[in-house]
């Protein structure tokens, strides 16, 4: 009988040696939404030896329409997504290892999480994020211990893909100094998210995963990928010469988001269902975050501040759920204890 690889084998580049290769391979997945499913569903298949899988948040129905990885079973459950992932992928390969973290990656906990015997970086990391600030996060592991990490991201109809090779090219900081300041961008809860895009954007993601793990990383062009797949448009910029020796964290070796000194405080809210989230810096302009989320669902908006309640969705207390944003960016987010879900919402429907 033909090994389960084999048409993977039969490709040049590949071979025995280099499933052999892939089979003590470590990749981590980090954010198991739409991206993050469909990279982790070709790694495990591809026979990837070990994954890591982390995410913070639950199985939700709306999840459904793109996160192939989750079923109807998973968001009656109300599973978490690592532990879902985790099972379903152990369901499609059983020869290969998965370490599954419900989790929101932290400077604090991305050491234990990511290398929990303290022996070995995994190979390459691989954005499934929802967020700037774990992207920027990852942008300061994979740098600082010299492992590529692969960016993609996805909105709408439109995504982008590039692969960062710490000291062979340009890091995230490199090309975007700051994260975008909080509730700037669009997010895939206020301006939706069509599936193929995901699909587009994930399968550039997990090829060029296997070829670093295959070592073949230096035959990746230095390109930035853009689509539109409902416009029909698709672009390469050229980002071989994007790389600074200014860069605060690859050319200076300044791990801002990993100590803690950028990105956003959580804190409890004492005596209350209410966790607030401060984001790093930044002012938020009321009036266009009021109007993007007035298309999702009910709004009161203030000169100074911005109500949200959160439609089909309940705090632990099985009341409503509702976002109050200020113009610093800080929010207080109701009907939940949990920082890991008030920082999940404020990603979601703010952008963080
Ligand atoms: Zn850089």
């Amino acid at each position: 009988m033909p090994s389960r690889y084999h048409r993977q084998e039969i490709l040049p580049g590949v071979g025995p040696e280099g499933q052999a290769r892939l089979a003590s391979s470590h990749a981590a997945v980090v954010g198991l939404g739409a991206l993050g499913c469909a990279i982790a569903d070709h790694l495990a298949r591809a026979g990837v030896g070990t994954l890591t899988l982390i995410d913070r948040d639950l199985v939700d129905h709306t999840n459904l329409q793109r996160q192939c990885l989750y079923t109807e079973a998973d968001a009656s459950e109300g599973l978490p997504k690592a532990e879902a992932a985790r099972r379903r992928l152990a369901a499609v390969n059983s020869q290969i290892t998965l370490h599954a973290h419900i989790a929101d990656l932290t400077a604090r906990n991305a050491d234990a999480l990511l290398t929990p015997d303290h022996a070995r970086h995994p190979d390459i990391l691989l954005d499934g994020t929802d967020n700037f600030e774990t992207r920027y996060l990852l942008n300061d592991l994979a740098v600082r211990d010299g492992v590529p990490l692969v960016y993609g991201g996805v909105v709408a109809t439109r995504g982008m893909q590039m692969t960062i090779r710490p000291g062979a090219g340009p890091c995230l900081r490199c090309l975007f100094e700051e994260p975008p300041a909080p509730g700037s961008q669009p997010t895939c809860d206020t301006a939706g998210v069509l599936g193929p895009v995901v699909a587009i954007v994930a399968a550039c993601q997990a090829a060029d995963a296997l070829r670093c793990l295959l070592g073949q990383a230096d035959r990746i062009p230095p390109t930035l990928l853009e689509f539109d797949i409902w416009a029909g448009h698709r672009r390469r910029v050229d980002i071989g010469g994007a790389r600074r020796e200014d860069c605060p964290c690859c050319g200076l070796r300044r791990f801002d988001f990993l100590a803690g000194a950028a990105g956003s405080e959580v804190l409890g809210l004492c005596g209350q269902r209410a966790v607030q989230v401060s984001p790093g810096a930044g002012s938020v302009d009321l009036a266009a975050l009021a109007a993007r989320l007035a298309t999702v669902g009910p709004v009161d908006a203030r000169p100074f501040m911005v109500r949200f309640s959160v439609p089909g969705e309940q705090g632990e207390d099985g009341g409503c759920l509702s976002l109050t944003v200020f113009r610093d960016g800080r929010a207080i987010v109701t009907g939940t204890g949990r920082p890991e879900r008030a920082r999940s919402l404020y990603a979601r429907f703010v952008g963080a």
